[in-house]
């Protein structure tokens, strides 16, 4: 993407009875006219509160008032908000994202407000009490004696009226008599690091100039670097480097990560390396902090952000350097409400405000690694890992020649390569990416498959919960008795294994093994996510089971042998972008082998060792790997070498939905070198009880879409009975 806004801000601000344009958090596609009311003064980026039909509804000044609608219908700015006003280059991302992802750019507004009383008044500080000198007067009674016991230390009123095992009126009644002090305890600034450690690791010489390029990007305005190395290289240690150097300017930083919540071994190690925390930003905050949190970063007292993709959308007045790790990671991907990748966004804001961005990977993605081709951004590498540990050894195991038995799914060189890093006294990994006991139960007597009533998907056993669950919409029942199909009694069986199936076997095998396993299930949040990673530092845990969550960034020294135990998983499903997928899946698994003193050992079972990615896996040649993605891509004219758009038509009603589509491919745009496929079903065709058609609209990199595709749905004109989704640069095609 390139940077090209709309927005107008004009250096002037508005006076009392001027006409404003007013943006609202709402999916309206443009801002409203208002009128400046009497003693404002308002200039673009304003907070402000206006009415809308019955109620009050905050907005921001987003330029002059069109002018279109008369001075006797336009009416009146309630209230200017008492907050800084969004940044200009806010403003602009909010332009631009709007533009680009063909989506209502009060959609994009309400991203940043992300908090739905951000512009509340901030919550007060909390107040504390602590016991002082009883007054003369003061009339003593048993309980007031328990509450000034307690309050030896300063302490919430409710916690103190709790300890003393009195009512809040005996805690209010002491403070009123002048016995207990009331403190107001300032709020720590999350993130502010007013005062951290400026010393890191010694950097190997690779290291060091690695993280020389990148603090001297700080003073260079808007560039991209990627930042490349095998999983242990020490990227981190290095992107801590421009973090510092970022904090030396007094700039602020923002970290994107991806899944925050399973991040807390790196928020452990930001905190060692820099003596403080940063403000952690994702979906999992509370109002109240994430309320504090926002006016942190837009009052400029907050420095370093580290979130999930929302965070891109903070308010930043300052914002200096701009990190993505993992870049290649799906979940930057936001598939609902505004579809957009939250990488290359980044990208974008780095240009809007002129800064650096850093994009750090072990398995760059296509389009990154394309970009670096081109010239478009910069590569750094990091070619070896730090402390001299080797790259651990890759093998296939052939399971055409290795099958183990019947509803078991661990080969026998898997099996004895296990116990013997076992009786080595090391840790060993099996991954396997599937939740729950088995992906799929069916009826011994008639094959009926259980499916989600409200989505294209096979019911997931959990068996620890005693429940059958869909992973899309989260619909759960429990195992009918008997087959709704046949009558059959007692006639289900499990088919095929998750993690949760995969442990019995292990324990079956390995009886005197310490088992976990780690899924975004089994973790109820960061806390029981930073227990379980203790556990296998102190080496409680001998062999761990895991889905895809074990494969992000974890450091474990003592583990040595990884199993991956259905390698072909991810290839399944026809999805270009599949090889790459599961390639850097892989990768990042294999990563987590012997990252320490012992060479590690990685195990793939496969029944296609030939396929191109075990061969790339096997051989370490991710080169090739790469060139041969590329060439398929670019002759099939897809992503990045050519533009694609997936336009997902979805109802209650499969009958409409389908009309909508047909109608849609018949007005299709032709000319221009544009192609659109489809409709076809999507890939989940009924998702959460609504029917879903795809089309795909293909064409070259240079094309305007977003306009190609405002003419089309215009020429559609507006559907009320289904929804039309645009899903510019689309993840799987
Ligand atoms: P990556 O992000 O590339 O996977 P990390 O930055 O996590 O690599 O580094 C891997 C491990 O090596 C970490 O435990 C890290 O603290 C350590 N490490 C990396 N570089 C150094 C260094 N220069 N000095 C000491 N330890 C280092
Ligand atoms: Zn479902």
């Amino acid at each position: 993407p390139t940077a090209n806004s709309q927005a107008q801000i004009p250096p002037a601000s508005f006076q009392p009875g001027e006409a404003v344009a007013i943006l609202l958090p709402l999916p309206l596609a443009g801002s409203y006219d208002y009128t400046v009311g009497p003693g404002q003064r308002l200039a673009a980026g304003d907070f402000v509160r206006v009415p809308l039909g019955g109620r009050t509804v905050c907005g921001v000044v987003w330029g002059a008032g069109s002018g279109l609608v008369p001075v006797e219908k336009r009416r009146a700015v309630e209230e200017c908000l008492d907050l800084p006003p969004l940044p200009e280059e806010s403003r602009k991302l909010v332009d631009w994202v709007a533009a680009y992802t063909v989506s209502p750019l009060g959609a994009v507004l309400r991203m940043v407000m992300s908090v739905p009383a951000a512009l509340d008044p901030p919550p007060a500080d909390p107040v504390a009490y602590v016991a002082a000198p009883p007054p003369a007067s003061l009339k003593m009674t048993e309980a007031r004696r328990r509450v000034l016991e307690a309050a030896g230390q300063p302490l919430p009123a409710a916690e103190l009226a709790r300890l003393a095992g009195v009512g809040a009126s005996v805690v209010k009644g002491l403070a009123d008599a002048g016995a207990l002090t009331r403190l107001v305890m300032p709020r720590r600034t999350p993130g502010a690091l007013s005062d951290w450690r400026r010393e890191g690791f010694p950097l190997s010489s690779d290291q060091a100039a690695a993280a020389a390029h990148l603090r001297a990007k700080l003073s260079g305005g808007f560039s991209v670097t990627l930042l490349e190395g095998v999983t242990g290289s020490g990227k981190t240690e290095v992107y801590f480097e421009a973090v510092a150097a970022a904090l030396e300017q007094g700039r602020q930083i923002l970290v994107l990560l991806p899944e925050i919540a399973l991040s807390a071994q790196w928020l452990a190690r930001f905190e060692r390396r820099f003596g403080a925390p940063p403000l952690e930003w994702h979906s999992e905050l509370g109002q109240a902090q994430r309320r504090s949190s926002w006016r942190a970063v837009a009052e400029g007292r907050t420095r370093v952000v580290v979130g999930a993709r929302s965070a891109l959308f903070l308010p930043y007045p300052d914002l200096g350097l701009i990190i993505v790790d993992e870049e290649h990671d799906s979940s930057f991907k936001q598939e609902e409400g505004v579809i957009y990748h939250a990488r290359d966004m980044a990208v974008v804001r780095a240009r809007l405000g002129g800064l650096p961005i850093v994009l750090a990977s072990a398995t760059p993605s296509l389009e990154t690694q394309t970009n670096v081709e081109a010239g478009r951004y910069e590569r750094v590498h990091l070619p070896l890992r730090h402390g001299g540990a080797d790259m651990p050894d890759l093998a296939v195991i052939d399971m055409r020649r290795h099958a183990p038995p019947r509803q078991t799914w661990l080969s026998a060189p898997l099996v004895a390569a296990v116990e013997e890093s076992l009786a080595a006294g090391e840790q060993a990994m099996l991954f396997l990416n599937r939740r729950g006991y088995a992906p799929l139960t069916l009826c011994r007597g008639c094959g009926l498959r259980l499916q989600c009533p409200h989505c294209t998907a096979w019911l997931v056993e959990h068996r620890h919960a005693g429940r059958l669950q869909c992973h899309h919409c989260g619909y759960i029942s429990s195992k009918p008795p008997v087959c709704p199909q046949c009558q059959a009694e007692d006639s289900f069986a499990a088919c095929g294994p998750g993690v949760e199936r995969l442990a019995e076997e292990v324990a079956a095998k390995f009886p005197d093994a310490r088992v976990r396993i780690m899924a975004s299930d089994t973790l109820s949040g960061p806390r029981a996510t930073a227990e379980l990673i203790a556990s296998m530092e102190r080496r409680e845990i001998d062999l761990l089971i895991g889905t895809q969550v074990v494969a992000k960034g974890h450091h474990f020294p003592l583990l040595t042998l990884v199993g991956v135990v259905d390698a072909d998983l991810g290839l399944a499903g026809g999805d270009l972008r599949a090889a790459e997928r599961t390639f850097q899946l892989l990768c990042q698994v294999a990563g987590r082998a012997g990252r320490a003193a012992r060479k590690g050992r990685v195990l793939l079972q496969t029944y296609q060792p030939d396929d191109k990615v075990m061969r790339a896996l096997v051989s370490g040649d991710a080169e090739e790997f790469y060139r041969a993605e590329a060439d398929d891509r670019r002759i099939a004219g897809m992503p990045p070498f050519g533009k694609l758009v997936a336009l997902i038509v979805s109802g209650p009603d499969p009958d409409q939905v389908d009309r909508v589509a047909q109608q849609l491919a018949r007005l299709a745009p032709r000319d221009g070198g544009i192609e659109v496929l489809g409709p076809a079903p999507a890939p989940l065709a009924l998702l959460r009880g609504r029917h879903r058609r795809r089309l795909l609209l293909k064409a070259s990199r240079s094309t305007k879409v977003q306009g190609v595709i405002r003419q089309w749905l215009g020429r559609l004109g507006p559907q009320s009975a289904v929804r039309i989704q645009i899903d510019v640069d689309p993840y799987s095609f």
